[in-house]
């Protein structure tokens, strides 16, 4: 049993490229420099191509077997967030402002150990796509990248994506069968009307009533709920109105929402329901709706999840248990809707700051496993495809 693919040296060079990029990260549709020390690492693999600029500042990496196969595509993100880190490591972040606090960080230097590896050893059919993908924090990037005339001729028959996970033990592998993250889509909901002195609002048209009746809504909506096709979830995310005086009654309002569910579908009709409520509510005001940060809900194929639970068994690695769907979104579910794929998860530690926290930063111990993990991956589906 191989539990580890790369050399310990290798591996060494590896977190010096996860502590780079930890330390010069970008925001989503942002990522040139990112992708560009990603490619320059990558060429030294002499891989059979590289595409660069897909759906913006995206890299697709190829490795092509000796003969005709399947297109294996590992996916990995390249952004970082609008946070500020807490940390005293000297790869911390130099850009004020933004940090790596998803590990995205970790998930590149593990694709690009995928990379050190199939440079050493070709695909024995088929070829592997690594991508790194921009934007998965606003759930662009995927469809960007999907939407990009220069994907097409990398349309995958797999994919695969890993996520690190706090919470879950240090190593642990969970992976299901099944909705493996949540639909989603933010909603921003601008009230007009009509300011007036406040000794007279109902000169005026204030958003007050038609914001009272959206809290109560959503306040009633009950604290937990299990994860299942009748999961509903809005959560109010900001939220303002009129000005910080005394003497006027309020003609506006801001609102920004998230709409949460397990299924594409369900989040259709939950969105639609959900504006013609607030718009059946808004009496005389004018509101305007836009949407933003659409992620569609993520699907483990039930044989590309099965590859990737015989990988951990295969290299002896303990399993934890995650409830899925797991609620919080990813933007690989846009490649779930048009190929086999599998997300899978790696805990990175019960006691690991939470992800987007300002204290998060990936454990290094999940390169060598993570790795290995890819690796294994790619040799379950191409024995199950020969
Ligand atoms: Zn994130
Ligand atoms: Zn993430």
């Amino acid at each position: 049993m191989r539990s580890q693919f790369l050399t310990d040296d290798q591996i060494s060079v590896l977190t010096r490229l996860r502590h780079a990029l930890h330390s010069a990260p970008e925001l989503s549709g942002e990522e040139r420099a990112t992708a560009g020390a990603i490619s320059a690492f990558l060429r030294l693999t002499e891989p059979d191509a590289i595409i660069e600029g897909l759906g913006g500042s995206g890299l697709a990496v190829i490795y092509q077997g000796r003969t005709p196969g399947p297109t294996v595509m590992f996916r990995a993100e390249l952004d970082g967030l609008p946070i500020t880190e807490r940390s005293n490591a000297a790869h911390r972040s130099k850009r004020h402002g933004l940090a790596h606090a998803c590990g995205h960080d970790g998930h590149m230097a593990i694709l690009a150990g995928l990379g050190v590896w199939l440079g050493q050893k070709r695909p024995a059919h088929g070829r592997v796509v690594l991508l790194f993908q921009p934007a998965e924090e606003t759930g662009a990037g995927a469809r960007a990248v999907l939407a990009d005339p220069k994907f097409a001729s990398l349309r995958p028959d797999w994919a695969f994506a890993m996520h690190n996970m706090p919470g879950l033990p240090l190593g642990a592998l969970a992976v299901a069968a099944g909705p493996a993250s949540c639909a989603s889509v933010g909603l921003h909901l601008r009230y007009q009307g009509r300011a007036a002195h406040a000794s007279m609002p109902e000169t005026g048209l204030s958003p007050a009533r038609a914001l009272a009746g959206l809290m109560a809504e959503i306040a009633s909506q009950p604290d937990s709920q299990p994860m299942g096709p009748e999961f509903r979830l809005a959560t109010l995310c900001h939220l303002s109105m009129g000005a910080p005086s005394f003497g006027i009654a309020p003609g506006h309002a801001d609102v920004s929402l998230t709409l949460r569910t397990v299924t594409d579908a369900a989040l259709d009709d939950f969105e639609s329901a959900f504006i013609e409520q607030a718009k059946s509510a808004r009496g005389a005001l004018d509101l305007t709706v836009s949407r933003h940060d659409h992620f569609n809900a993520s699907h483990n194929d039930k044989q590309a999840a099965g590859h990737v639970a015989r990988a951990g068994q295969t290299l002896g690695m303990k399993t934890a248990e995650f409830a899925l769907p797991m609620r919080p979104s990813e933007d690989f579910g846009a490649f779930s809707a048009t190929t086999r794929t599998a997300l899978f998860f790696l805990g990175a530690g019960e006691a690991h700051p939470a992800l987007h926290n300002p204290d998060y930063d990936f454990p290094d111990a999940l390169i060598s496993p993570g790795c290995a993990l890819f690796a294994e991956v790619l040799a379950q589906v191409m024995a199950a495809t020969r």
